[in-house]
């Protein structure tokens, strides 16, 4: 967003100036100069995230807000756009003789790693900072070893990490992955610590490895009008 736009706060209605204002007043990060943020604010901001989602239950329909309905399509988009940038991009992957490693960042209770990255990975990480979605995760996924239906290479897929972490304070093994996942949890982070965020992760990546960001846009003030897959090389 341009510094001049106005932006809103959802939660309480609020609505600020600028992008500036609104990182200052809701996180005390000044989002231009990057210089001394408020540590209190920015640490109320991270809880009142943590706080929230802890009051939701551990399921598919709680991470989505109740729109567990929306899942499969959203994972049938995902699985067509993730063929077509492995095929795209990494060439051995249609072959199948090349071990791939996938991040899911802000994982929830597993729902993506399960029903979309699993199929295509042979080793998953996920990274969540709520207990008891991670806990759910763990148990679900802990003995799950699905042989991949998508690339012919009949090996075995499974979860391999379970980081209790939030993305601002995580830092991946260094080229470990083929693809670093985010969807639906970016806006936790502040700008700043998306991009630091964003800076480690390329390091976590594989040199031909790809970041996809799976987010909701919107033109016009209400969220979850679009939802717009990119990736990063
Ligand atoms: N990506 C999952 C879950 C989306 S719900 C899915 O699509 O099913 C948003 C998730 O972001 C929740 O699991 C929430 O706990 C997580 N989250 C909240 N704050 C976070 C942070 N600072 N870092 C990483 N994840 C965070």
């Amino acid at each position: 967003m341009d510094a001049g736009a106005v932006a809103m706060d959802s939660e309480d209605g609020k609505s600020y100036s600028s992008r500036k204002e609104m990182w200052l007043q809701e996180a005390g990060e000044d989002a231009e100069t990057s210089r001394d943020p408020d540590l209190n604010k920015k640490d109320e901001w991270y809880q009142n995230g943590i706080k929230y989602w802890t009051g939701v239950e551990a399921t598919v329909d709680g991470v989505l807000g109740g729109y567990g309905n929306v899942s499969s399509w959203d994972v049938m988009e995902s699985d067509r756009f993730l063929l077509d940038v492995l095929s795209e991009c990494m060439p051995d992957y249609v072959r199948g003789n090349r071990h791939l490693v996938a991040l899911d960042c802000g994982a929830g209770v597993g729902r993506v790693t399960k029903q979309l990255l699993l199929r295509h990975f042979h080793e998953v990480d996920l990274v969540e900072p709520v207990q008891h979605f991670l806990e759910t995760a763990r148990r679900d996924l802990k003995s799950h070893i699905l042989e991949s239906n998508v690339i012919q290479d009949h090996s075995l897929h499974r979860v391999v990490n379970f980081f209790a972490t939030p993305l601002q304070n995580f830092t991946p093994e260094p080229n470990r992955y083929d693809v670093i996942w985010v969807q639906w949890c970016i806006g936790h982070l502040t700008d700043q610590d998306f991009v630091t965020f964003f800076l480690r992760a390329k390091v976590g990546l594989k040199p031909d490895g790809l970041f996809v960001l799976k987010e909701n846009v919107s033109k016009c003030g209400m969220p979850n009008l679009f939802c717009r897959l990119t990736t990063f090389r």
